[in-house]
């Protein structure tokens, strides 16, 4: 897919650890050849104590910019000359930009995160929404619920204290105009499931290659009237997406999220739109490809 690096070929990648399993490269590179710009996404494995050297040698490299995935989100932050106000508000950096001013943090998984449910016409501003777990994907998740207005999130998580930081995020981004709550996977998690509009699965249940068949809740909670949105894309049909889809709900797979938080950062970099269905197609090939190696 790459036709040639030389020494005009301008580098971009993810730091992460690990970093091998990451589509990203795939995702980018294959956006770089349809535009054909002459630039190149690297993976950069970068264990947790070389952040600070990775980070403070991307401008001397000349490296346009990285994402920056598990688990170095957080540990980025005091490296970096700037943060946007969504980076700052859920202290969470995914996307680095080197510019002339300096390291500029974004965080752009919330908006990936919104994107999906905008272009299904979902609209968050008085809704009721349900959060499964509250790891750091669920961070970006309920930052961007809560700046976009829901009504209520309610957070079901198996470690209530981690539940409690993200119910406190969302008071404080949305001024305390969502009220949040956390509750276990319960009783109270079924009820509030019962009143809720969307459902969003943070958690990596139903991912590969462990469990395919387990579900975070039991289908029995669902109604046909959610929305279920599970950010778990390998496989891109998870066992809690396929129960929902069987009994009439709307349902979004986690490669929207994946792709759109995507688009933003090759934006950022490149100045171009990108192109949005070439990035998918990238993916969803890649994840076909693996699934049918592995059977
Ligand atoms: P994480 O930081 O480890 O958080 C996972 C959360 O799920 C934690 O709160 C954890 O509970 C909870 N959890 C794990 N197993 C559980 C179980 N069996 N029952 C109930 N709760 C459980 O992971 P993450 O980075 O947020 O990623 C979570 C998933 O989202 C992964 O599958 C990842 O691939 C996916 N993801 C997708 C996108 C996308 O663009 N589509 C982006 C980011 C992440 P504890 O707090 O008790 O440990």
């Amino acid at each position: 897919m790459i036709q040639s690096i030389s020494g005009t070929t301008t580098v971009v990648g993810v730091l992460g650890f690990p970093v091998a399993h990451s589509l990203s490269p795939v995702m980018h590179n294959a956006a770089f050849a349809a535009l054909g710009l002459d630039w190149v996404y690297v993976p950069f494995p970068v264990a947790p104590d070389r952040v600070t050297a990775a980070v403070s040698g991307l401008s001397g490299l000349g490296i346009r910019g990285v994402n920056v995935t598990i688990p170095h989100k957080q540990a980025v932050l005091p490296l970096l000359d700037r943060l946007t106000p969504e980076a700052e508000q859920i202290s969470s950096v995914n996307t680095i930009a080197v510019t002339e001013a300096g390291l500029l943090g974004h965080s752009t998984d919330g908006t990936g995160f919104l994107r999906a449910l905008t272009e299904r016409g979902f609209c968050v501003a008085g809704a009721q929404v349900v959060v499964l777990g509250a790891g750091g994907a669920a961070r970006a998740v309920v930052g961007a619920l809560a700046s976009s207005l829901a009504t209520s999130v309610t957070l079901v998580a198996r470690t209530p204290e981690r539940g409690e930081a993200l119910a406190a995020l969302a008071l404080r981004v949305s001024q305390g105009r969502t009220h949040a709550r956390v509750v276990p996977f319960d009783d109270e998690a079924r009820y509030a499931v019962a009143q809720a509009q969307l459902l969003v699965n943070t958690t990596p249940v139903g991912m590969a290659p462990y469990a395919v068949d387990d579900m975070p809740i039991p289908p029995s909670w669902l109604h046909r009237d959610l929305l279920v949105y599970d950010l778990v894309y390998t496989p891109r049909e998870t066992a809690l997406l396929h129960a929902a889809a069987g009994i009439g709900c709307r349902t979004i797979d986690g490669v929207a999220m994946l792709v759109y938080q995507g688009a933003e950062a090759f934006s950022l970099w490149t100045g171009a739109v990108a192109p949005i269905t070439i990035m998918e197609s990238a993916v969803t090939d890649f994840l076909r490809q693996a699934s049918s190696s592995i059977r």
